[in-house]
């Protein structure tokens, strides 16, 4: 269409263009016929646009309104038209389009579309394998839209912060040696060297020590990471991080310069006020009052330890509990929880068994008495110190949960949380950050019973700790924090060991030899060894930030192009296999899996 008629977006028509000729382009969201009229929304990136078709008024307008009896859903058109008020009662004041409506006057089909799948303008969600193979017709709905552009709002003021905080953006590249953060490695095979493998960076974890080396102070990137784990709900292979390093910090310059970067965030990208300072827990503190590592601080209902009160006690099976410290009895409170009918509690104790619980005992609370699974145990006196204890009211329930510490604080941290979701607490506009420090800087294998370490081999335990190493180091704490928002932890962090000496003795504790240190990690020891500054800092998924910003439950609806639950690309097909040449080409030979017999 020739350029005398301005072009105008499907989003910015507002009643001041009453009287226009304009020109629109975008695609059939909606197409209504009414009685002789036909209507059809037009979108682009912006938002809609209805327009009016209307076969009576003349010889063009007819051709017109037949050219529109034939769009779908879809279909690419501009047209021209005339800007128009809506008829009084018709507006939309949902649509900032809303007061007006453009006449058509001409049409032109730059494309048709097939049939789509789903349809585009629908409120029902479709289901996520197929939104995920047409990812293209998912990505024009107004949520994936949204999605995206706050997306882009976020890394902007990420980006903005740490350039106003005399930060560097450099970037690390992705063809390297392995950077362990505990999962495994995505290998890339070399042609040119046969037989060698690049790791894809699982973080640029040791390159972004090495800038510190480098003298490079303040380092951000907003990186690509890939860690090639089981596949689990929301977890994807690839994933992006804002990843942050500075020279001469300590743990509190980090969180302080870190909590300020949300703070930005959050107030540039949804308006609102973060506390500051943000409130900080002990790991121990952690899982003493919310059974977990990463607590939900939208609510109370903190977790209260009764062991106290049942120890020698008629309850037979806590009195025994309660004598050793390796156990926990935990109370949670369920506001309002006297109302359940018995058959809510079995089903509440199913859950509880689901999350790993031999069984739950509760008792509720009413004028007229304790009742509840172990109530004939509880008698007056035992029923006022744990209302007491626990701040149970007339008409609440008390969850308990007695088991080895660590599972019954497990269990407990989960029904806390359920009851949470039941009583509408959890809400995804409402925001608690929160840091969590003080984390064991060593732990068990579960597995293999082997010493491992917590986040990865360069954190460096609390100062004074040294004896640690061989007397107990499973007793040694890190300079290890996570930030944690609504029960999500959205990023780990540490001050990192920067002496060579320091970091072959966490190697050699991790249980690696010297020929091991020096074949995986040889590199690195070097540069350490050249006036490595001290260092620290900490990397948060950018992906997990977008999806709570955007009141959203998976990252998958805030990544344009994930893969799904099973690590795969629907869209493209990937991963699949390649012609032979490209694996002669390379080495390799591919084995295939036994069958299953
Ligand atoms: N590499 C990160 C750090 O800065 C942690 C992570 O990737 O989870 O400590």
């Amino acid at each position: 269409m020739s350029p005398d008629v301005p072009r105008v977006t499907c989003g910015a028509l507002t009643a001041a263009d009453v009287g226009r000729a304009v020109e629109l382009n975008g695609w059939v969201h909606r197409r209504r016929d009414h009685g002789g009229l036909i209507f059809i929304d037009l979108r682009d990136w912006t938002g809609l646009t209805q327009l009016v078709f209307n076969p009576a008024t003349n010889d063009t307008q007819s051709a017109v309104f037949r050219q529109a009896e034939e769009l779908r859903s879809e279909f690419v058109v501009g047209v021209r038209g005339i800007v128009q008020k809506r008829p009084a009662g018709t507006e939309n004041p949902k649509l900032a389009t809303g007061e007006i409506e453009v006449a058509v006057e001409s049409i032109r089909v730059e494309n048709e579309s097939k049939t789509p799948p789903f349809v585009v303008a629908s409120d029902d969600e479709p289901a996520e394998d197929v939104r995920l193979q047409y990812r293209y017709l998912d990505l024009r709905r107004p949520r994936m839209q949204r999605n995206l552009r706050m997306r882009h709002t976020i890394v902007k003021a990420i980006r903005d912060y740490f350039d106003e905080h005399d930060f560097v953006e450099i970037e690390t590249p992705n063809l390297i040696k392995s950077t362990p953060e505990g999962a495994r490695d995505y290998l890339v095979p070399s042609r040119v060297h046969r037989g060698t493998f690049y790791a894809l960076p699982q973080s640029p974890q040791i390159l972004k020590q090495i800038l510190m080396i480098g003298g490079m102070g303040r380092y951000m990137q907003i990186a690509r990471c890939f860690r090639d784990e089981d596949p689990r709900a929301d977890r994807q292979p690839e994933f992006t991080q804002v990843d942050v390093e500075m020279t001469f910090v300590e743990q509190d310059d980090v969180l302080r310069m870190m909590e300020g970067c949300v703070r930005y965030v959050w107030r540039r990208a949804l308006g609102a006020v973060i506390p500051d300072p943000l409130p900080r827990l002990t790991y121990a503190e952690a899982m003493t009052r919310y059974g977990s590592d990463k607590p939900d601080l939208r609510f109370g209902l903190d977790l209260v330890d009764v062991d106290d009160l049942f120890r020698g006690g008629a309850f037979g099976l806590f009195a025994s509990l309660a004598e050793s410290n390796d156990n926990r009895i935990v109370a949670v409170r369920w506001p309002g929880g006297a109302a359940l009918s018995r058959r809510d509690f079995d089903a509440v104790t199913e859950l509880a068994k689901q999350f790993g619980a031999k069984g739950l005992a509760y008792v509720t609370f009413a004028p007229d008495g304790v009742k509840g699974s172990i109530a004939r145990f509880v008698d007056d006196a035992l029923a006022a110190a744990l209302r007491a204890e626990t701040r149970a009211e007339d008409g609440d329930a008390l969850l308990f949960v007695g088991d080895a510490r660590g599972a019954a604080s497990d269990v407990a941290g989960k029904l806390r949380l359920e009851i949470g979701d039941r009583l509408g607490l959890r809400k995804p506009e409402d925001f608690a950050f929160c840091w969590v420090s003080g984390f064991p800087l060593f732990e068990k294998d579960p597995e293999t019973g082997e010493i491992t370490f917590s986040h990865h081999p360069f954190t460096s335990p609390a100062p004074g700790q040294e004896a640690l190493f061989d007397s107990d180091p499973l007793a040694i704490t890190a300079q290890h924090y996570d930030l944690v928002l609504n029960g999500y932890e959205l990023g780990s962090g540490s001050i990192r060991n920067h002496t060579v000496e320091f970091q072959r003795k966490v190697f050699r504790r991790l249980g690696l030899g010297d020929e091991q240190i020096e074949d995986r990690f040889g590199f690195f020891m070097e540069a350490l060894a050249y006036g490595a500054p001290p260092h620290g800092g900490m990397a948060l998924g950018i992906d997990r930030i977008v999806m709570l910003a955007c009141g959203e439950s998976s990252i998958r609806d805030v990544i344009a192009f994930p893969k799904n639950q099973m690590a795969r690309d629907l869209m493209m097909d990937a991963p699949s296999t390649v012609p032979d040449q490209a694996l002669r080409d390379l080495g390799l030979r591919i084995v295939q899996p036994a069958p299953v017999t």
